[in-house]
């Protein structure tokens, strides 16, 4: 029997750190890399160099020996690349019908109403005049965002008034990205809730994490959430289940989630592995990874149980090159589990993670940190 090949659009760290469960369970990774230089690019089985709007590169990837399914590590993928896999006879996993929901926030907050799930509230904008109504009702300060290609907190913003959001509502209207307002949500805590599901219909969820953000980027992921009530933890992995089976989701689902003094409340939705799941590596039996790979080929899925009490995982951003070259092999912390992206350093970029497991929530998080900070500035934390 030939090895499964699955195919990967996007060259980041994502497919990156697909590679050894891929390696490990005998599947093929084929990616379509940006460049040579991308961070996948020296770590998959096979590379091909290209754009996801190029559909040359998209036939490359699909060319012979078949890859048995296409997925991504992103959510910016043409339609034309599942007219593409439809014709070749590949599966896209997870499809259109479900992606759409992850591409684009007005569907997507639309859906969630459909399903009865917790939503601020929102409403999409098309005028000044829609976002100002909506301000009045609303105490006067809102969220405004892009329904498409924003990431890290680009693509939002908070406004008190629509004339702050004047470039935004004129390239809108000049044909740019459709625009949407949410409530301010006023959230303790950010929250993510993982699940996977494979065609079939099998559905794991991990334990839900809290996920600490600075300047709209994720710096630290601790699993379990901490002190979050048995009943809320419940809740978060149901509606997580619920969104991937009610959309059809194939694959590993993130659900973003506010945590508020009332309860929970849906942010975004990220429809491949993500950067609330990096812990799984090191901290669960099964990674996102693997999880991600097993459900796109409709293979059983494994364990979700933790391996340790507490996981904690802290991103690598910016630094200086010359120390993420050596400094972490000089971590202080032998148990610290450093990853590296590969990618070139610019401030505030994430170039790794650095993953520590424990028995105790703060100090297993004060160990993830220090070793991070040792990765990105070298020396002595
Ligand atoms: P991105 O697509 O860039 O990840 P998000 O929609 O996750 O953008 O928003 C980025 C950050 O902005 C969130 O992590 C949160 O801190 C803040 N934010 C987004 N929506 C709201 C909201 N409705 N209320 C309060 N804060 C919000």
């Amino acid at each position: 029997m030939t090895p499964p090949i699955v195919a990967v659009i996007g060259g980041g760290q994502l497919a990156r750190m697909m590679t050894p469960p891929a390696t490990a369970l005998g599947i093929t990774l084929r990616v379509l890399v940006e460049s040579d230089q991308a961070s996948a690019a020296c770590a998959a089985h096979e590379t091909v160099v290209g754009l996801p709007t190029d559909p040359d590169a998209i036939e490359r990837l699909l060319a012979a020996p078949r890859p048995d399914v296409v997925t991504w590590e992103h959510e910016h993928i043409p339609a034309d690349v599942f007219e593409a896999c439809e014709k070749a006879g590949v599966p896209a996993r997870p499809g259109l019908e479900a992606l759409r929901f992850a591409q684009d926030k007005i569907q997507m907050r639309a859906r969630m109403d459909e399903l009865g799930l917790p939503n601020p509230a929102w409403r999409e904008v098309r005028s000044a005049a829609d976002l100002e109504a909506f301000l009045a009702d609303n105490g006067g300060t809102a969220v405004l965002k892009t329904a498409r290609g924003g990431y890290d907190g680009k693509g939002v913003r908070i406004v008190s008034s629509a004339v702050e959001a004047k470039d935004w509502l004129d390239a809108s209207a000049n044909g740019g990205p459709r625009l949407l307002v949410e409530a301010k949500v006023p959230f303790t805590r950010e929250l993510a809730a993982q699940v996977a599901r494979r065609p079939s219909g099998e559905v794991r969820t991990w334990p839900v994490v809290e996920s600490i953000q600075r300047d709209g980027v994720c710096s630290e992921v601790i699993s379990p959430a901490p002190q979050l009530s048995a009943e809320r933890a419940a809740l978060a992995q149901e509606v997580a289940a619920r969104i991937a089976t009610e959309l059809g989701v194939t694959g590993v689902l993130a659900v973003e989630l506010f945590e508020t003094a009332d309860g929970l409340i849906i942010n975004e939705l990220a429809m491949r592995p993500h950067n609330s799941g990096h812990w799984t590596i090191e901290g669960s039996v099964t990674s996102q990874f693997e999880q991600h790979l097993r459900a796109v080929l409709d293979l059983p899925l494994g364990d979700t149980a933790p391996l340790a009490p507490v996981t904690v995982m802290a991103n690598v951003l910016g630094g200086s090159r010359s120390h993420l070259e050596g400094s972490h092999a000089e971590a202080a912390d032998a148990g610290a589990k450093v990853h590296l992206y590969g990618k070139g350093v610019r401030p505030g970029r994430k170039v790794g993670h650095v993953t520590v497991t424990g028995t105790d929530s703060e100090q297993t998080y004060a160990r993830a940190v220090a070793a991070a900070t040792i990765v990105r500035d070298g020396g002595a934390a």
